[in-house]
């Protein structure tokens, strides 16, 4: 059985002060809650404030980005390491503003995957169509291609710390989410290419969440699919009610 898994992508917001008071709100909300992974992904400067407050909880750290060397003369760059020793655990790679923003490309994923794995950060890994591909039926094309890319050269047993985040970009803050339907489809046809490019056990182990506009409304038809094991979420989490209230509604 997949363990539920609720992200909050926090995004350019939140210095370290307002940070701390968002994730000291989220701990009182999912205190009892055992049954489903909690993770908040702060900015980088704020990690350090949130690392402390979550310590022995509930509710995990994880960081926006990493890149693939461990040190150097990357001007900018924050490494795994680094990451590590501040406590976090996870890691969002790949999320589709650095695709559009910053030239990340499923080649980079594929080396910022690698060095979260080598570290013991786990990767949540973002893939998903825009609009234009949607609208010209490339959909499968495009989640194919990218993970092809993405996941190239993993072994089973790496590729099963991976959780995955299909975001069809036109629904990312926007407010189109992706009708639960819509989302199951995609889900199921990543986790049979799952099948293809790994073997079956680990197409049925690796963790899918769901992205794009989810809210407290629409959470509980989502992670009712057969194939959705929970939610990235961004809008929605900077507010302790709305993140919570997703993270309850999300127990299955
Ligand atoms: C995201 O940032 O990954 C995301 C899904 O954002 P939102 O929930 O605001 O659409």
């Amino acid at each position: 059985m997949r363990k539920i898994i609720i992200a909050g992508n926090w995004k350019l917001n939140k210095t370290p002060r307002e940070a701390a008071v968002l994730v000291e709100e989220l701990k009182r909300e999912v205190l009892d809650i055992e049954s489903v992974d909690i993770v908040v992904c702060p900015p980088f400067t704020a990690l350090d404030e949130v690392s402390d407050i979550v310590l022995d909880t509930n509710i995990f750290l994880g960081a926006q980005n990493v890149y693939w060397q461990d040190n150097g003369a990357f001007t900018g760059e924050v490494s795994a390491p680094m990451l590590k020793d501040l406590g976090v655990k996870y890691v969002i790679i790949g999320h589709s503003e650095r695709r559009q923003y910053f030239g990340e490309t499923d080649e980079t994923v594929n080396k910022r995957l690698r060095a979260a794995l080598t570290h013991g950060l786990t990767p949540l890994v973002c893939i998903g169509e825009n609009l234009a591909e949607r609208e010209a039926n490339k959909t499968f094309d495009v989640i194919r291609q990218q993970c092809q890319g993405s996941f190239a050269n993993l072994t089973d047993q790496e590729m099963q710390k991976i959780v995955l985040a299909y975001e069809p970009v036109w629904a990312i803050g926007t407010g189109k989410t992706a009708t639960p339907a819509q989302a199951q489809e995609v889900h199921a046809f990543i986790r049979q290419l799952l099948g293809k490019l790994f073997n079956s056990q680990t197409a049925q182990w690796v963790r899918i969440q769901y992205g794009g506009s989810v809210t407290p409304e629409n959470i509980a038809a989502l992670i009712a699919q057969p194939d959705i094991d929970g939610a990235l979420v961004g809008g929605a989490s900077l507010k302790a009610p709305s993140f919570a209230a997703i993270v309850k509604a999300a127990k299955k």
